[in-house]
């Protein structure tokens, strides 16, 4: 773990202040972090989980504690992690079920944010590591968490393998273990879609507290009224969603919420007909989905200039600078 990430973890239960031990972490009421493989995990074991990565790390944290081996080889050059090849669907979306075990190249998104030029950027739910790599491509200086010990450890494998500097920590969105002001970016898709409205409110707090100042907040949210939207909540019986399942929000709904947690907030499209619609794997795709895709961008550009056009789009994202901190 590099000092500059040391010096800005605190404890994610009362912010204190934390000691180097051995096998890892410690604060001053002595709640007590593991190191595993230079990643910290930094998870609150009482809180109710908001993915069942959670309880899957306290388990793995317990084998390893028996001697259980972790893999840390980074895969060969050219070649795609194989946790990645496993997990891709169920971090990119259902568009990816048939790259399944078949991808030739990592699926690495476009972010829509200007050049980083050395900036720090924070990455929820960052699973594999796919919008850190796309930061530090651009120029960020990333730090991913998620819950997944399996995700962060694979993440770690992926950056080494391409050569980028990002690091990443096993936290839960709600509980960030980080000093105030640690960040001047904070990012997330696909994540905070499938909290709770709850879960989603003391994120936002956190992320208030963890970004400095005026700093960029750029987050994804589900559309009530997109049209795959619609879809999806009939077929639910129009309920609320449980677990892991999408949560979804009116836009008036989240230009409320987010103006109250941080201020001035742009909502733009991220894509139309679905949830994960990604132009740059365009080549990645079977044909079919190639015209959701390319049906996606148009409607998306379109509501650039044809506005109304955002309050049906399926993905939103909302984009804030952080002027609300007490
Ligand atoms: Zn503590």
């Amino acid at each position: 773990m590099n000092d500059w990430l040391r010096n800005r973890l605190v404890c994610p239960r009362d912010a204190g202040k934390l000691e180097n031990r051995r096998d890892g972490l410690v604060c001053r009421e002595k709640h007590f972090y593991p190191v595993i493989e230079d990643i910290p995990v930094m998870l609150v074991e009482e809180a109710l989980e908001t993915h069942h990565h959670t309880s899957e790390t306290f388990r793995q944290v317990a084998d390893q504690k028996r001697g259980k081996k972790i893999k840390t080889e980074v895969t060969r050059k050219n070649e795609v992690d194989e946790y990645v090849q496993t997990e891709i669907p169920h971090t990119s979306g259902t568009l990816y079920f048939s790259l399944r075990h078949k991808l030739t190249r990592y699926p690495i998104p476009e972010l829509r944010l200007p050049p980083g030029n050395g900036k720090t950027f924070l990455d929820i739910g960052c699973n594999w590591g796919r919008w850190s790599i796309a930061a530090a491509r651009k120029g960020y200086r990333p730090v991913g968490i998620d819950p997944s010990l399996d995700a962060c450890l694979a993440a770690r494998r992926v950056s080494i393998q391409l050569s980028l500097q990002a690091e990443f920590v096993v936290a839960d969105a709600r509980f960030l273990p980080f000093a105030a002001d640690s960040f001047d970016a904070a990012f997330s898709c696909l994540v905070l879609q499938c909290f709770s409205k709850p879960n989603v409110h003391l994120t936002l707090d956190e992320i208030r507290r963890a970004i400095k100042k005026d700093g960029t907040i750029f987050l994804q949210m589900p559309n009530k009224y997109g049209a795959r939207a619609l879809y999806q909540q009939w077929r639910r019986g129009f309920t609320e969603g449980e677990k892991f399942e999408v949560r979804y929000w009116t836009p008036q709904e989240l230009r409320q919420t987010f103006e109250e947690k941080f201020g001035a907030t742009v909502m733009t499209s991220d894509c139309f007909f679905g949830l994960g619609i990604q132009a740059s794997d365009l080549d990645l795709l079977p044909f079919k989905y190639k015209l959701v895709v390319l049906a996606s961008e148009f409607c998306r550009k379109l509501s650039q200039v044809f506005k109304p056009l955002i309050l049906v789009s399926d993905s939103l994202y909302l984009e804030a600078e952080n002027q609300n901190k007490s």
